[in-house]
């Protein structure tokens, strides 16, 4: 296990070989669950030998797509060590699951923390969590990896009295090759950018706008494409309509409103990169303001964001997605439909370089 010098110190990392020779009960003792996403559930472990606390993610793997999947998470996360992105530390393969070890990041998400009575809340204190967030996405950007599910559910305290934040949940995250488009139709519908909802190739802006998203929310409270149904929500994306309202945003900088700005372009050719928006103005050391943001809207944000992921979403969702799909395609994934559906992502469907994982010229025929 390597230790190295990241913003804050050092940071276990290293590259993770998948064990196949044993069990992952054989090294740790499994305690509590902590959260259920679509791919797996999470538990929190402790090392026998050590007595370290980690997280476990345990994937079921009975299917050669679902081992896939789990060994292309495994695989990716080695290539993103960086104190700002949640780390791999081993892997174990039985014949129905694999397990993935993480490090274990204590403090729960960034938004539950900032409504808390010991989080301060103010432009400054933003603009640091935003500086953090490039960080780690400047760091998968240069390797041209893409997240692809940036929310800020995703994004996490390093502890509880911590402002030290990571980046969890490489599930959707992808390597991207030159030449080769890379289409997906997955994502949070209040988060996903125009040419994901179009289903057009993604790259690294298709991030920057996920991070323009979760800044308009974290200064405001107000969630921009919101609509009164996801299909609205998808409507008002792909349409790029958004502005500041008067009332939420009357106190906020210039500077923070161009930084926005700068992010919530449509064209993704014209939003900041990752590199580019670490030198915007706006997040470099300048006077503190020491305005108090509200906390109650970002309050009422969590609460409708908890409600959701419940499965209200899931059936405009799979709606949209019948839409793009092939009579053939919507069989054969009909059987996949089972497992934790409580997520209001829309299903996985993916086209890579011309080469559908659906039935031939028919995937995005909404094109
Ligand atoms: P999925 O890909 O299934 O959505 P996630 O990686 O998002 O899975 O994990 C699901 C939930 O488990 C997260 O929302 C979070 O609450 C919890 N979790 C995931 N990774 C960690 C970790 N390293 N430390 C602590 N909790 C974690
Ligand atoms: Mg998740």
């Amino acid at each position: 296990m390597a230790q190295a010098a990241g913003a804050e110190g050092s940071f276990e990392h290293c590259d993770v070989a998948i064990n196949t020779q044993q069990e992952v009960s054989d090294l740790y003792t499994r305690l509590e669950k902590l959260g259920e996403g679509k791919f797996g559930t999470v538990y929190r472990l402790q090392e026998k030998s050590s007595g370290k606390i980690r997280a476990g993610k345990y994937f079921r793997t009975r299917t050669a797509r679902e081992k896939g999947a789990a060994r292309a998470e495994v695989e990716l996360m080695n290539l993103l060590h960086h104190p700002r992105l949640v780390q791999c530390l081993a892997a174990f393969q039985s014949p129905t699951e694999l397990v993935m070890v993480m490090e274990y990041v204590a403090g729960g998400e960034l938004f539950e923390r900032i409504v808390g009575d010991e989080f301060e809340h103010t432009e400054p204190s933003s603009a640091q969590y935003l500086q953090q967030i490039l960080e780690g996405l400047q760091f998968m950007h240069n390797q041209t990896i893409v997240h692809l599910d940036l929310k800020p559910e995703n994004i996490v305290c390093v502890s509880p009295g911590s402002h030290c934040l990571k980046i969890i949940d490489f599930g959707l995250a992808r390597q991207l090759a030159p030449d080769t488009p890379v289409k997906v139709l997955h994502g949070t519908p209040e988060f996903m950018a125009p040419e994901v909802v179009a289903f057009e190739p993604v790259s690294c802006s298709t991030d920057m706008w996920s991070v323009g998203v979760i800044c308009y929310i974290l200064l405001s409270g107000e969630s921009p494409f919101l609509g009164d149904s996801d299909m609205e929500t998808l409507s008002n994306v792909t349409a790029a309509q958004w502005d500041f309202e008067d009332e939420t945003f009357s106190e906020i900088s210039q500077q923070a409103k161009n930084f926005i700005r700068q992010l919530l372009q449509k064209e993704p050719g014209r939003r900041l990169s990752s590199s580019g928006a670490l030198l915007h103005p706006w997040l470099q050391p300048q006077p503190s303001s020491t305005k108090v943001l509200s906390k109650e809207r970002i309050r009422q944000f969590l609460t409708r964001r908890k409600w959701q992921k419940t499965g209200r979403a899931l059936l405009a969702l799979n709606r949209l997605t019948l839409l793009t799909q092939s009579p053939e395609r919507r069989v054969s994934e009909a059987g996949d439909e089972e497992g934790p559906s409580s997520s209001e992502q829309l299903p996985a469907q993916e086209e890579e370089g011309g080469v559908s994982s659906a039935a031939p010229g028919q995937a995005g025929s909404r094109e």
